[in-house]
């Protein structure tokens, strides 16, 4: 076949004809955590297959999350329903409904994306992390009791990881001696507030010994 070269040669290479094609990756195994459904992919040239939608059981036991904002003056009820494996609970589907219709069309589609993650039988908790990332551009707000939020997506990851903790697929996140000590000497020292921790996104990053210490997680400059 004629190819019309258009550039200036600078190198070459000869190409074996009967070379032997590139390998292709081998398969992926089933997960081995304990409650996680093993996340099957069967590869056919270049394409990925994953594994089906789970099939959705007559009833489902689950939990709904009141969640209060000062962006409306109704409030958020976030229901999230568990699929029993291996005798241990994990989430199957997500409901958000709300009196406030303002965000509808977003948080349909949010929580159709989520439950679509959920169903495809791998780890989800990964989800937590990505959800409280999210940083609404007219600046969060406040919780009653003063925990900062930075946006609804974000309160609805924590919602999460509140539920997916009760479950007993996440473990609750341990306040270590240091860090308690930490809080008693910013708080004798009248340290309140903080800016914004990069960790856990919480205005809780204080100056304790010269060095910059999240107050919520631990996180410091200095390791
Ligand atoms: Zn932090």
């Amino acid at each position: 076949m004629a190819v019309k070269i258009a550039e200036k040669i600078v190198a070459c290479e000869v190409v074996q004809e009967d070379a032997a094609p590139a390998p292709t990756a081998a398969p992926v195994k089933a997960a081995e955590k304990p409650g996680v459904l093993p996340l099957v992919r069967e590869e056919e040239g270049n394409v990925i297959h994953m594994q089906p939608l789970m099939k959705r059981p007559v009833e489902l036991r689950g939990s709904t999350y009141k969640i209060k904002t000062p962006l409306s003056e109704h409030a958020l009820y976030v229901t999230i329903n568990d699929v029993e494996v291996n005798g241990k609970r994990r989430p199957f589907e997500i409901f958000i409904n709300s009196k406030n219709m303002e965000n509808f069309a977003w948080i349909v589609a949010l929580t159709r994306v989520i439950s679509a993650v959920f169903r495809h039988a791998g780890d989800a908790t990964f989800l937590v992390e990505e959800l409280r990332s999210v940083f609404d551009p007219r600046g969060g707000y406040f919780k009653p009791g003063g925990k900062y939020m930075p946006s609804l997506v974000a309160e609805i990851g924590e919602c999460l990881e509140r539920h997916m903790t009760n479950i007993g697929i996440l473990k609750p996140l341990e306040i270590s001696e240091e860090l308690q000590a930490k809080r008693v000497v910013a708080k004798e020292g009248g340290l309140s507030g903080g800016s914004l921790c990069p960790k856990c996104s919480q205005l809780a990053v204080v100056r304790l010994d010269g060095c910059d210490t999240c107050l919520e997680c631990g996180y410091s400059k200095c390791g």
